[in-house]
């Protein structure tokens, strides 16, 4: 019977990669394991390897040789292998399309003929030559001006004003249920709220959000997807109280700026949870 093993990624290539930037590396690297059952390494075993250059559908790219290899092509004793890749053309000169690279085990290695090694795919790269400054100055003057969906040329960009849209409208939908009377709908307190209601702490996170995304030049879109007026008015309220763009470093026993702007009524100050307790992790998304 044969042995059953598969190549594992252990460390992707870049999402997004600049061939020809000056002084950064003109190889970038892939590292990939040898596993067995159970996804745990296999060493001793010596499997020359093969790399493929396809496209996110994984047809291949007629020519392969714009993928040039810096590194043995082979996971040694070890069982790991960190290869040194290189795509030597710009996704724009593939009609935009991002690559994939498939690592294979080479088959015709006469030792392996009883052994199964299945393949594996990195995630999609998009290859552009080098950083174009004056370009992405005007872009994030354009989504800091405008509204989302104008950039077409950057896909972190894009996702952060989306991301930061989306924060924009989550926002009002739980600040008008922060409202809600006679009591509230998460935490029952009548005419106000816990001190551990969570409705009140996601207004904060998503103000947190908003202010990490501000930080990083992306502003809330200024028509798209925006509230009723005075839902707006109230919101920005909300928002201009809140200390920008970093949470302050907060200890009891008194509610903080945000936690008295967004109306906490709290039944017993020494039960506040410490702001920072909660804001310490700041959100994981942005930090690619
Ligand atoms: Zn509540």
């Amino acid at each position: 019977m044969a042995t059953h093993l598969r190549i594992r990624l252990d460390h992707q290539p870049p999402r997004l990669w600049y061939k020809d930037q000056p002084r950064k590396p003109k190889f970038f690297d892939l590292g990939v394991s040898l596993v067995g059952q159970k996804r745990r390494r296999v060493k001793g075993l010596v499997v020359p390897l093969k790399v493929e250059l396809l496209y996110e559908d994984l047809t291949a790219v007629a020519r392969q040789s714009i993928l040039e290899v810096d590194s043995p092509l082979k996971i040694g004793r070890s069982g790991y292998a960190n290869l040194k890749l290189r795509i030597g053309s710009v996704s724009r000169g593939h009609d935009g399309h991002d690559f994939v690279i498939r690592v294979s085990a080479d088959a015709s290695a006469a030792h392996l003929v009883n052994t199964v090694i299945d393949s594996e795919t990195t995630q999609p790269v998009t290859v552009r030559s080098k950083i174009n400054h004056a370009a992405s100055n005007k872009r994030k003057r354009d989504l800091t001006a405008s509204s989302a969906g104008n950039s077409n040329d950057e896909p972190d960009a894009k996702g952060l004003q989306a991301l930061a849209s989306w924060c924009h409208y989550t926002t009002n939908l739980l600040k008008d249920l922060h409202s809600a009377r006679p009591h509230c709908v998460y935490c029952k307190v009548e005419n106000g709220h816990a001190s551990t209601c969570k409705l009140v702490k996601s207004i904060a996170g998503y103000s947190h959000i908003r202010s990490l995304l501000e930080a990083k030049g992306i502003s809330l879109p200024a028509t798209s997807s925006s509230p009723a007026p005075s839902t707006k008015r109230r919101l920005s309220h909300l928002m201009e109280a809140e200390p920008q763009p970093r949470v302050p470093a907060y200890r009891g026993p008194g509610p903080p700026s945000l936690m008295a702007a967004i109306g906490i009524k709290s039944d017993n100050d020494n039960n506040v949870e410490p702001f920072e307790s909660f804001m310490q992790a700041p959100p994981p998304l942005l930090h690619y």
